[in-house]
């Protein structure tokens, strides 16, 4: 395995190797790998010539207060890992080589990034629509994968990609979740034992939803409002949004209706927590897709 700091360097490489005729596979991370890591890591190994991995905490995607400098970051670990997945070329550009001084240029992709977290996180899709246009410019994969566990910010990379033309396929993989349904995250490191235990309220809920649905309900506001009160009833848990929203737009809807994603957030302690539920309803036939 390389690793590359130098972005120059990264995308020489890249030409080469699509010189070379080779198929690239890229994973976008912000490192501090765990399961629903390195699952994303396999299947582009699986699938493609040469494995890309980048590491970067994105400071754009951060707001004001949040937890920028406590993110967790273990780099020996990190290159242990990829190199157990025999990734090719690990990228670990510093925050001065991708954002230089009187850098000035953002992406924003305008409505869908206004919702859901969007809406709690004001800047944070800019800061992540930018960074990964760099990283998909600077890797130049044929192939990006990225993380149903992060919902909406998949449908945002989705649309960016096609938006701008680029030349790429976004490939989105199901959430990796521990064994009582907490999805894998870096940031369940914050939570301590008892909130550790209260996390589980929301895939809980996501699962009540879709009992909901699978008895025959379709009506969105109260899917989420009788999901939304067994997360607010837990103790320490504090919920931001509990929404169904169409997986297109990202806007609410009133029904359960073609594809949904129904979407939560919440405070547990000092972390803030996602998961979401996909649905792919046609009538009386329901699915549940495990990734966009
Ligand atoms: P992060 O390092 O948190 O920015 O995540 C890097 C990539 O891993 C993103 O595409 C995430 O959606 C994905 N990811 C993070 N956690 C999980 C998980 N539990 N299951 C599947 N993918 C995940």
């Amino acid at each position: 395995m390389e690793q590359i700091t130098q972005p120059q360097e990264m995308q020489q490489i890249a030409f080469r190797l699509r010189a070379e005729g080779k198929t690239i596979g890229c994973v976008p991370t912000m490192g501090c790998f765990h399961e629903g890591h390195l699952s994303l890591m396999r299947e582009a190994r699986k699938r493609c010539d040469v494995l890309q991995v980048s590491i970067f905490v994105n400071p754009p995607q951060f707001g004001p207060g949040e937890d920028l400098e406590k993110y967790p970051r273990d780099m020996e670990r990190d290159v242990h890992l990829a190199e157990e997945i025999e990734v090719d070329y690990l990228f670990v550009p510093s925050v001065e080589e991708m954002y230089p001084e009187s850098y000035s240029t953002y992406v924003e992709v305008e409505g869908m990034t206004e919702t859901l977290c969007g809406k709690a996180r004001p800047g944070h899709f800019k800061g992540v629509a930018t960074v990964v246009v760099k990283l998909l410019t600077i890797m130049m994969p044929h192939f990006a994968f990225f993380g149903q566990k992060d919902g909406q910010q998949l449908a945002v990379i989705k649309r960016l990609v096609r938006d701008l033309n680029l030349p790429v396929a976004v490939v989105g993989l199901p959430i990796v979740r521990e064994a009582d349904g907490l999805p894998m995250s870096t940031r369940n490191e914050y939570l301590g034992p008892e909130e550790r235990e209260h996390a589980t309220v929301l895939n809980k809920a996501l699962s009540y939803a879709r009992g909901m649905i699978l008895s025959g309900e379709r009506d969105a506001a109260r899917i989420a409002g009788e999901s939304r009160m067994r997360v607010a009833s837990e103790p320490g848990v504090e919920v931001e949004y509990f929404e169904v929203v169409s997986t297109e737009s990202m806007q609410p809807v009133s029904e359960i209706d073609g594809e949904v994603m129904i979407a939560t957030a919440a405070r547990v302690g000092p972390a803030r927590l996602i998961d979401n539920l996909l649905v792919r309803c046609n009538g009386d036939e329901v699915e549940f897709p495990d990734s966009l």
